[in-house]
């Protein structure tokens, strides 16, 4: 796609209350988000986050009580042919038991207007070419789900929206589906947005992500720069109170056992190490500490509680 396409995806404060007014339930509250061409982005929050709610806005299933949802640039509510160019997969996809794989993704195609052509080849994508003849009864969770992104892709979309895509599969079928998620933007160069609970999912597979709670974004970051932008750096020094002193000159130190926890960057490791020697301290360790997503998200999503 060129430099210059408008977004896959633009919610511009975008709220919904369900409800009557007053002592309605304020699901989603002025969330304002961009997803680029060729994106993973996950909307990554706790249960009652408010993500299957924005999801349904941004596929027009539910109208939101304000703000705007604009798809590759046009306004969804003007312009709902927009949705031709978009997959989805939402509450895992809904088959009929008895019949086939196969004869499951005809039906959709019948009925949605997908390219029946397809079918095979999107079986054999999804990694259910060999069980495209068994009934749907006798699939794992891990088959129906792909099965649901099989189905989201008979239209050829450009972005496939995916809510809670490894909800209730085992370890494998996470593998499989992670590996087929990167795979639809890599290979295929689609955009994915998809929600999770599972902060692990979201930072194996995305490229960015939203942080909600409560009906907010709290935070949209690249996954690289929310976990670099919180990481700080552990020195192992001696004598500590020396090192302690040298640093604390510049830095927010913290002391953790024997070691030292500097809110410093990587960046500005070798002046952490030049102001140690300075001060003549021994300097025995220095890394990088890797905060991951999951504490960035409870620290983020659970505000400290108050002192009692
Ligand atoms: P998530 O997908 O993050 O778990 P939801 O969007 O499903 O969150 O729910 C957000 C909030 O809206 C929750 O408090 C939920 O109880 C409420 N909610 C969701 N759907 C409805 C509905 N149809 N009617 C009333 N309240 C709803």
């Amino acid at each position: 796609m060129s430099e210059n396409a408008p977004p896959v995806v633009e919610l511009v404060n975008v709220s919904k209350t369900y409800g009557r007014r007053g002592g309605g339930v304020r699901a989603v509250r002025g969330v304002s988000l961009t997803v680029a061409p060729g994106e993973v982005y996950g909307f990554l929050g706790p249960n009652g986050a408010g993500k299957s709610t924005t999801i349904r806005m941004m596929l027009g299933l539910i109208a939101p009580s304000g703000g705007e949802v604009r798809l590759f640039g046009e306004d969804l509510r003007r312009n709902p042919s927009v949705l031709r160019r978009v997959g989805s997969l939402v509450d895992g996809g809904a088959f009929y038991p008895f019949l086939s794989g196969r004869r499951n993704l005809e039906v959709v195609a019948k009925t949605h207007g997908g390219d029946g052509a397809r079918i095979d080849e999107l079986l054999d994508q999804v990694g259910l070419a060999k069980d495209a003849k068994r009934k749907v009864k006798g699939y794992s969770t891990g088959m129906r789900q792909r099965l649901g992104v099989a189905a989201a892709l008979l239209n050829d979309p450009d972005i496939v929206i995916l809510d809670e895509p490894v909800n209730g599969l085992d370890v494998a079928g996470i593998q499989e589906m992670r590996a087929l998620i990167r795979g639809l933007a890599a290979d295929r160069g689609k955009s994915v947005f998809l929600s999770s609970h599972l902060l692990h999912e979201v930072q194996q597979v995305c490229d960015r992500v939203a942080i909600v709670s409560k009906g907010e974004v709290v935070r949209e970051s690249g996954i690289a720069e929310l976990l670099r932008q919180d990481a700080g750096l552990r020195v192992e020094a001696a004598p500590l109170d020396i090192a302690e002193a040298a640093l604390t000159a510049r830095w927010k130190v913290e002391r953790s056992g024997d070691a030292l926890l500097v809110d410093a960057t990587k960046d500005e490791a070798p002046e952490v190490a030049r102001r140690l020697i300075g001060a003549g301290a021994n300097l025995f360790a220095l890394a990088a500490e890797q905060r991951n997503l999951e504490d960035v998200f409870l620290s983020i999503t659970q505000p400290e509680a108050p002192d009692a």
